[in-house]
């Protein structure tokens, strides 16, 4: 994901990680929690968690395949993440455990090999992510992977998932050559659809779509190109899990985020690179800045057309009010200067 940072660039403050340590344990399948903090877990706690969402969701009967093989896979995916601030594996543990709350109360029109096929779209989504973003691979044109002219990030996250499950032990091996056609088209279609530069195209369906409010969940089972669409749109959604998170975990996210921007920035300067503005402030009051704009104009709006499809994820609406209020709070007031 990304973010908007309307704040300007001013004297950092020092920003310490405020990362708890890592001492919680995996949480019980069935005691899964909106409010779960995946930093908070130890690193083999994540995986355990990624498998048992996998396991739970019906992979083993579904794609024919261990419980042993489903732990290969995890951590061979949490092996291709690397070490950045923001785009980690814990953020990658906790999109997917987003969607499988998602699919948890959305139910009933998806098929199980959708939802273990897009939980695996959401946990490799941002794999092999290097903390810098699309506009910086543009403006250097270096490469990641091989050469994408555009959705590079996304493109290269693809091709790094299908080398995983394509080579080796695979959890997809004895999947039928239709089923396997199924599963790329389907990650494909999901993991572009995180390339921010869709949002407003995705917005705009969602609007459009349910401008009259929700509609039959069940019609969407006889509907494969809409269902296609909505699940896309679900894992854009559990990419933007932050602002439906407690304040303090959603302020330890936004602390990442704008660190793993500004070094983007640091980096793009010293290359001689143009630099974005939002991906540039620095301390407290830009970060309050740009989150209070960011979910505003960005995550609120999303949040609501997904709501306003399915009713069943209104409460986080008030969840995310309450921290843009949070935010606000965090701005200082501007002295009044006019006379
Ligand atoms: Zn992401």
């Amino acid at each position: 994901m990304n973010s908007i940072n309307t704040g300007t660039p001013e004297v950092a403050a020092p920003i310490t990680m405020s990362a708890k340590e890592a001492a919680a344990a995996a949480p019980a399948i069935d005691e899964l929690s909106w409010e779960l903090n995946t930093l908070a877990l130890k690193k083999d706690d994540q995986a355990q968690l990624a498998a048992s969402m996998l396991i739970h969701a019906g992979i083993c009967d579904i794609f024919r395949v261990e419980e042993a093989d489903v732990h290969h896979l995890v951590a061979e995916v949490m092996s291709k993440y690397n070490e950045t601030t923001f785009h980690n594996f814990a953020h990658a543990v906790s999109v997917m455990h987003t969607l499988y709350l998602l699919f948890k109360d959305i139910k009933g029109c998806w098929e199980p090999f959708e939802v273990v096929t897009l939980l695996i779209a959401a946990l490799c989504h941002d794999i092999d992510h290097q903390g810098l973003s699309n506009s910086y691979y543009q403006n250097s044109k270096k490469a990641i992977g091989a050469h994408y002219d555009e959705n590079i990030l996304e493109r290269h996250h693809i091709a790094t998932t299908m080398s995983i499950l394509t080579e080796g032990r695979s959890v997809l091996s004895v999947l039928s050559e239709a089923e396997r056609a199924r599963f790329d088209d389907l990650v494909e279609f999901a993991i572009l659809g995180t390339d921010m530069s869709f949002h407003g195209t995705q917005l705009k369906f969602l609007q459009e779509e349910y401008k009259d409010g929700p509609q039959d969940l069940e019609a969407l089972k006889t509907d494969p190109a809409k269902r296609k669409k909505l699940m896309q749109s679900l894992l854009h959604t559990a990419d933007l899990y932050n602002p439906i998170k407690p304040f303090d975990v959603t302020r330890e996210w936004a602390i990442r985020l704008q660190t793993e921007f500004n070094q983007q920035c640091d980096l793009e300067r010293q290359e001689g690179l143009p630099v974005l503005p939002f991906m540039d402030g620095r301390g407290e009051t830009a970060l309050a800045k740009g989150e209070t704009g960011f979910i505003s104009f960005v995550a609120k709006p999303w949040w609501e057309a997904i709501a306003a499809a399915f009713p069943v994820v209104k409460p986080h609406l008030d969840t995310i009010t309450n921290n843009v209020e949070a935010w606000k709070s965090l701005i200082p007031t501007e002295p009044d200067t006019a006379k």
